[in-house]
């Protein structure tokens, strides 16, 4: 098998969908603008614009099947790529998905319970919203904001003109959105695959911590009971379903009084499955080319409790995961910058109770408690068998 997968985006993402490539014996190439993508340690690149229609068609001749590692392509080049090749996920699919008013709609119509929402297009249009919705609440870009970016939290009726001169101005070019605020006890994620014939898996529902709006840390399984879990799934099912999608996809959800209530959906291998790599039989990026190649699914049994830790900004010393029994290490081979991901650990354990203590190890030799005090927490009511 020598099948050539085109990436769009040339990141972290693409660099571990390249790896996982590697014994499948694929030709992966990336398409990313950056001087600096990080895929292109592993890779070729075809270094253009997004929007170079002569970069796209020459990108589209050499490669048998297109897709994404970044969801903010611009919809128009999807569907030039798509006129002369196979793209997965669909245009149609990624449409939805870099656009949150369109999607939450979506949610709705499919009766994925979300919080309130409206689409704001004037400050008058935001104060009647905040009216409505109440406060505290978020406005957000409808479209390209990734990890907190994009986003002004509005705690009184006085934070309206500052949130309106924060992102009013990006309201012509990338839209805005207005959401109820959800005082969430978590966050989870399903990380599921759809194959070209419509066969759906998914992994193990994974919980999430985010530090000021970025992943820092997952868990999976999940601590949560077996009928939310299932509605979880139920509610990507269909999701997929819906756009007819093809890849893996990431659903984001807050957990509120034991109610799911969908916040965004990933058009891609997602980093809350970064733990599949490790953590599971099939990893998420062996699925995605296994589903957007049209060859059969990997099963996505877990092997026992994973727990990924991401590094933001700088790498700290390696020693301090690979000492550790069932540590893995992932550097991207990135510049260090604040905010940046820059590279991630899992660490895997058969028992809850030895990940947990693992975690411990690894949150004091950092100086970093408050990363894994989130998993420790639930790996702990785990170990003890208290339910969720
Ligand atoms: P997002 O870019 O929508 O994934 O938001 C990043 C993070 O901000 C989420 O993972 C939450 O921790 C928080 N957040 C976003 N939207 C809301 C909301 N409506 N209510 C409460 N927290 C939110």
């Amino acid at each position: 098998m020598s099948a050539r997968v085109g990436v769009m985006g040339g990141g972290q993402l693409a660099r571990m969908l390249a790896v996982a490539g590697v014994p499948m014996g694929l030709c992966l190439s990336t398409f990313d603008p950056a001087a600096d993508a990080c895929a292109a340690q592993l890779v070729p690149q075809h270094r253009a614009r997004f929007d170079d229609t002569e970069a796209l068609r020459r990108f589209a001749a050499e490669v048998d099947v297109v897709t994404f590692d970044f969801e903010n392509v611009p919809a128009a080049s999807a569907e030039a790529l798509a006129a002369s090749v196979p793209v997965y996920p669909s245009p149609r699919a990624l449409a939805v998905a870099q656009d949150r008013l369109a999607e939450k709609t979506l949610f709705g119509e499919l009766g994925i319970p979300v919080a309130g929402f409206a689409n704001i297009d004037s400050l008058d249009g935001l104060r009647d919203a905040v009216a409505r919705l109440g406060l505290p609440c978020i406005l957000k870009t409808r479209r390209l904001g990734y990890d907190g970016k994009g986003q002004f939290r509005l705690r009184h009726a006085d934070d309206i003109d500052a949130a309106w001169a924060a992102l009013g101005p990006q309201v012509g070019s990338v839209g805005l959105i207005l959401e109820a605020f959800v005082a969430f006890q978590r966050e989870v994620s399903v990380v599921a695959v759809r194959g070209r014939d419509g066969e759906f898996r998914s992994w193990p529902l994974t919980e999430n911590w985010h530090d000021a709006g970025i992943l820092s840390a997952s868990l999976a399984p999940a601590a949560v009971g077996a009928d939310l879990a299932e509605q979880a799934v139920d509610h990507a099912r269909r999701l997929a379903q819906s756009l007819d999608y093809v890849g893996v996809f990431a659903l984001e959800m807050f957990v509120r009084d034991g109610q799911l209530l969908a916040n965004e959906m990933a058009p891609r291998v997602h980093n809350a499955g970064h733990w599949t790599i490790e953590g599971a039989e099939t990893s998420q990026f062996e699925n995605h080319l296994r589903a957007v190649l049209g060859l059969p699914l990997g099963s996505t049994r877990p092997r026992g409790y994973s727990a990924m830790l991401n590094w933001i900004g700088e790498i700290p010393d390696p020693a301090v995961i690979l000492h550790e029994p069932g540590g893995h290490w992932h550097d991207y081979g990135k510049s260090s910058r604040p905010g940046r991901k820059v590279g991630h650990a899992t660490l895997r354990h058969d028992d809850p109770q030895a990940l947990a203590d693992s975690l411990l190890n690894v949150g004091a030799a950092l100086g970093r408690p408050d990363l894994v005090r989130g998993p420790v927490a639930r790996l702990g009511a785990s170990a003890r068998g208290v339910p969720a």
